[in-house]
């Protein structure tokens, strides 16, 4: 982290706004493994105006990181430099429009497919499970059994470093497996998802079926980051890592999931620097075992800790 002069000196240059600015705001809290050290700065927006006229004013040489659910994401111990942007409650109204959904970017993907759900509207269940944002979901390409993101997005709005304001339709977002092509420093505010006609009852069987394949097969309940590796083309990184002899392996707190190898989890009193030092592990030992150089799906994002500063 910064000298507290140089702090002084981030805090002076912030423009006003009318939501709400924490210096030295503790994000572990706010992630699902319940690491990492904390944001320099972070602003949580009124609304869109709010983002955007803060974005136009803020110098371009302070760093801008957005956080979405933190379900895909290990904040790495020596905290996050410069703003951090989170988007709260006024970007997670959800209206219905026919068979098209607007979603706020902060809406969850839980809570837009239950309206989905309610409202008839069918193609939207993959959503139902995966635990993070719209937001996040249109930056990863979020997909489960089958679905992704790319097969339902419309069209979605974001704001750049500049403050600049685009909609962009979906083809322009350039979505490959888990990533989209978009701009770095696109923040996304919303997202118009297309479904299509199915009964509500029909609808609610899949999305039990999805919840039930789920609860049997993944650690949804503990401190965990979803996915930590893509699946490389045509084979399954799970897969890859039993085969390596990973399952269960521990470094420090952290664990390589028993129910599902490709998760890993923070067994209580975890670091960062634990879950990716575990995480470079499997990937050497499954380099070594098959050939196969896993790549991260998981975001890691911030500074390594201060030597010796427990993170
Ligand atoms: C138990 C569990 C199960 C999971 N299952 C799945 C699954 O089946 N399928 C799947 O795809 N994922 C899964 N995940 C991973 C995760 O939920 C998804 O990747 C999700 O889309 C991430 O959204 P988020 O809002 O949490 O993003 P975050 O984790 O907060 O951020 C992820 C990335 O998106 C960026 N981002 C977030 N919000 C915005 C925004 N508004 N504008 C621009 N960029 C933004 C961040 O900067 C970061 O780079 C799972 C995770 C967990 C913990």
């Amino acid at each position: 982290m910064m000298t507290a002069q140089k702090l002084d000196d981030l805090i002076d240059q912030l423009p006003k706004v009318r939501g709400t600015l924490t210096v030295d705001a503790p994000i572990a809290r706010l992630t699902w493994f319940r690491v990492g050290g904390n944001a320099e700065v972070l602003f949580e927006p009124a609304d869109q105006d709010d983002l955007q006229a803060f974005l136009q004013a803020l110098p371009l040489e302070i760093d801008v990181t957005v956080l979405g659910g933190a379900s895909n994401l290990i904040v790495r111990g020596g905290g996050i430099a410069g703003v951090t942007i989170r988007l709260g409650r006024p970007f997670a109204q959800i209206s219905v429009n026919e068979m098209t959904i607007e979603a706020g970017a902060a809406a969850m993907d839980i809570t837009v497919s239950r309206k989905a759900r309610d409202c008839g509207i069918g193609s939207l269940e993959f959503l139902n499970g995966i635990p993070g944002s719209i937001g996040g979901a249109v930056r990863m390409n979020a997909g489960a059994y089958g679905s992704e993101v790319k097969g339902i997005l419309l069209e979605a709005t974001a704001i750049d470093r500049q403050g600049n304001l685009y909609t962009s339709m979906a083809p322009g977002l350039g979505f490959t497996y888990r990533h989209s092509d978009a701009p770095n420093d696109w923040i996304f505010t919303s997202a118009t998802l297309q479904g299509s006609e199915d009964s509500s009852e029909a609808i609610a069987a899949r999305m039990e079926e999805i919840a039930t394949a789920r609860e049997g097969s993944q650690p949804i309940r503990e401190r965990t980051g979803g996915s930590t590796f893509k699946n490389p083309e045509g084979q399954k990184a799970w897969q890859l890592i039993d085969k390596s002899g990973c399952r269960g392996m521990q470094f420090g707190g952290a664990q390589v999931s028993n129910t599902h190898c490709n998760f890993l989890i923070n067994t209580g009193a975890a670091t960062a620097a634990d879950l990716e030092g575990l995480g470079e592990e499997v990937r050497r030992r499954v380099e070594n075992e098959t050939g196969v150089l896993l790549e991260w799906e998981i975001k890691r994002i911030g500074a390594l800790p201060v030597v010796g500063v427990p993170s």
